[in-house]
């Protein structure tokens, strides 16, 4: 059996999004800033995604900017806000736990004469509303909190932060990457500013995103060039991608109605069979405020990477904390921020469900994963190694 419990990580590109943009890599090849026929054609049909997209989200088309994927619109977003308002303030306002692309910009843009307040969480990974208050000043021109964390699944209070920003007069972007599709997602009930969305998430192609832009956000182009996105993300407009894209969004109330309920019984039946099956195991992450599709456990006396190897063997397909973390020996930063000491942060596994994943393969894993664990424990303890079935 080859199960894939990744689905943070990437996920497979659906048949009829990929139906969808086919046609634009041979036969629609023109270009859409050219106005002759082969352009014109193209250029519909990214107006069109560009309408499912906002649609999907309750947002207006003109609101939407094309990008290469999250870690893109996440730096436009923050990197946008921070040189268009230097003159109002220098104050950036983040989380520990944000992924890498929020983080490592913040820091860069520290080098720049930013003052970044990471604001920590609590041992859900969650972030307190009123700590996000008490670290604005009158120099704060940015808050940027993610909506759902990827490696713990935990849901932020965004509306709220949203709020509050927006009291304060500051602009409040949020990394929605792994949270759109999963939870209810309108802009307006969130009070985003500015949220960023990676196609390869849900269900589309690698390679895309885009950047929600709320109209009158005091912003600047981090990019020069021709005025693709009207003037907003310069560069010929990866076409196939954009169709791919708007296909997906319009698909992600199907996700939400439909497939999210799926994915929160599969999911609770992992958390019951493993907590049940294994001793000494934690379930990281909030117990209410979380996305449906992701459960991290930390194992006492164990290596993920082996446990990763282990159950590659067996054909599961898993995770320790971010892919992009994966091969570091560090310990994943959002573990550490929510107090997991580092012995046990070293044990964690992700596993992330989607669309195709059945209860047959939640069984499966479940069945492997005792002995699996069992064999990793007394190897790391120096005792003799039961053998493995
Ligand atoms: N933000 C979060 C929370 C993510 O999980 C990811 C992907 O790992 C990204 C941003 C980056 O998105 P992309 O791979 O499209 O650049």
């Amino acid at each position: 059996m080859r199960v894939y419990f990744d689905h943070a990580a990437t996920t497979p590109v659906d048949p009829a999004v990929f139906a969808a943009m086919e046609p634009f890599f041979t036969r629609e090849f023109g270009n859409p800033s050219s106005g002759h026929s082969f352009g014109r054609t193209v250029k519909k049909a990214l107006e069109e995604a560009r309408e499912k997209a906002a649609a999907a989200i309750g947002a207006q088309p003109d609101e939407i900017v094309f990008t290469s994927g999250g870690t893109e619109a996440i730096n436009m977003a923050i990197r946008g806000v921070a040189r268009a308002n230097r003159d109002r303030g220098n104050h950036i306002v983040t989380s520990a736990v944000e992924h890498h692309a929020v983080l490592d910009t913040c820091r860069d843009l520290a080098g720049e004469g930013f003052e970044v307040t990471v604001v920590p969480v609590d041992e859900y990974g969650m972030v307190n509303v009123e700590e996000v208050a008490a670290a604005v000043t009158d120099r704060t021109i940015l808050i940027s909190i993610m909506h759902a964390n990827n490696e713990v699944g935990t849901v932020q209070p965004v509306a709220q932060i949203g709020a509050l920003a927006r009291s304060r007069g500051i602009f409040f972007h949020s990394d929605t990457v792994q949270s759109v599709g999963k939870v209810p997602f309108r802009v307006d009930d969130l009070h985003v500013d500015m949220v960023s969305i990676s196609g390869h998430k849900i269900y589309g192609p690698k390679g895309i995103g885009l950047l929600y832009l709320r109209r009158g956000v005091r912003w600047q182009s981090v990019a020069a060039g021709g005025g693709q996105e009207r003037g907003r993300r310069p560069g010929t407009e990866n076409v196939a991608g954009i169709v791919g894209l708007g296909e997906a969004m319009a698909r992600l109330s199907v996700h939400l109605e439909r497939e999210a309920p799926r994915l929160a019984e599969l999911r609770r039946r992992l958390i019951e069979g493993v907590t049940s099956r294994i001793p000494d195991v934690r379930v990281n992450g909030h117990p209410t405020e979380h996305l449906p599709n992701i459960v991290n456990f930390s194992f006492a006396g164990l290596e993920a990477e082996a446990l990763l190897i282990s159950l590659d063997i067996k054909g599961i397909a898993a995770s320790a904390g971010s892919a992009c973390a994966s091969g570091a020996l560090e310990p994943s930063h959002v573990l550490l921020a929510m107090g997991i000491p580092r012995e046990l942060a070293r044990g964690s596994l992700r596993l992330s469900l989607g669309k195709d994943n059945t209860e047959a393969e939640v069984d499966y894993f479940l069945d492997v994963l005792p002995d699996v664990v069992a064999r990793l424990r007394a190897v790391a303890s120096g005792a003799a190694a039961p053998p493995s079935r």
